[in-house]
């Protein structure tokens, strides 16, 4: 497996970079995802020249646009500096396969940081000023913020999205037709399972490949709609839709027995009596049995979307 590489903000990864001096680690990352991922930091308030301490800035709403702002002094303006910062490093982000940014910071939060009217009143919420750039200019990046990677089922997604964004990036399907629709084929039974209308318009989109110089092309829009459709996290029946579509294969291959036992499993989960984990098991263990006979299905991203290892897919 080639490792994952992604971009992270600095102070998740354990370095003492926020305005207190303080970090805030976060384990998964670094037990867990660490394993499978090379990390790169990114600390935007620090690579600007501010110091460790500092004062915390904040978002102001104005009459030109949200600035980020010196919270004591309300005057040192940082917003320039943070915006074209994110500028500088998107080059080094199209190398990274998703970033996992710092909740709430003003500069690094991907949404829901407080925005404060000119009377410094909390009013609404707005991404950090870094981090706006880098998802206005990277839109098919797959981002996750920190505080969101403590649901078992947005982790799931995320993951998800970084290996198939992986995937793109290293096979540059968008360079010939047959690698376009390779790829779209691998990721039939994901791609139903979590946006199916999305699943139909990208078949659509890929069927007339007949123009070379427009693959570049067609692959962008391919990617935007792929990246979108994945970050919907699936319902429970649009799981046991799909499941049972794989299961459809085995039709004349499994005994009525072994069949019951799999629609049993099925049932199981519908009904929130086992996780997800426990069905797709079941499927994997028959689709590799018989994964000669049924080399599309062996293919599918739906049933390997990352390392067995990272104990995901566990949501009941
Ligand atoms: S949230 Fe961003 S700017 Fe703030 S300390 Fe962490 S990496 Fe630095």
């Amino acid at each position: 497996m080639t490792k994952l590489n992604i971009a992270v903000s600095s102070c998740l990864l354990g370095s003492e970079v926020r305005f207190n001096g303080g970090h805030k680690r976060h384990r998964w990352l670094t037990d867990v995802l660490s394993q499978y991922a090379d990390f790169t930091s990114f600390c935007p308030e620090v690579a600007i020249g501010m110091g460790i301490p500092r004062n915390p800035i904040r978002l102001i709403q104005t009459d030109v646009g949200i600035k980020a702002v010196d919270s004591v002094n309300l005057v040192d303006d940082y917003t320039a500096p943070l915006q074209d910062y994110a500028e500088s490093v998107v080059p080094q982000l199209k190398d990274m396969d998703g970033y996992v940014l710092m909740q709430g910071s003003p500069s690094c939060g991907m949404e829901r940081v407080k925005l404060y009217s000119e009377k410094m009143i909390p009013e609404k919420n707005a991404s950090g000023i870094y981090a706006e750039v880098i998802q206005r200019e990277l839109p098919f990046l797959p981002i996750e913020e920190s505080g969101r990677l403590t649901d078992p089922n947005l982790v799931e997604n995320f993951v998800q999205r970084l290996f198939v964004y992986q995937a793109w990036r290293r096979e540059q399907p968008w360079q010939s037709a047959k690698g376009l629709i390779d790829f779209h084929a691998r990721q039939k039974y994901l791609l139903m399972m979590h946006d199916y209308p999305t699943y139909k318009s990208l078949g659509q989109l890929l069927s007339d490949l007949s123009d070379k110089e427009k693959l570049p092309a067609i692959g962008d829009t391919y990617l935007q709609q792929l990246m979108a459709a994945l970050k919907k996290v699936p319902k429970r029946g649009q799981r046991v839709n799909v499941m049972q579509h794989v299961l459809g294969y085995f039709k004349q291959k499994l005994s009525e027995k072994e069949k019951a036992s799999i629609r049993r499993s099925i049932e199981q989960y519908q009904a929130r009596q086992v996780p997800f984990i426990v069905p797709i098991s079941l499927l994997k263990h028959y689709t590799h049995l018989h994964g000669d006979e049924f080399p599309y299905l062996m293919q599918q991203t739906f049933l390997n979307p990352y390392p067995e290892e990272l104990g995901l897919r566990n949501p009941i």
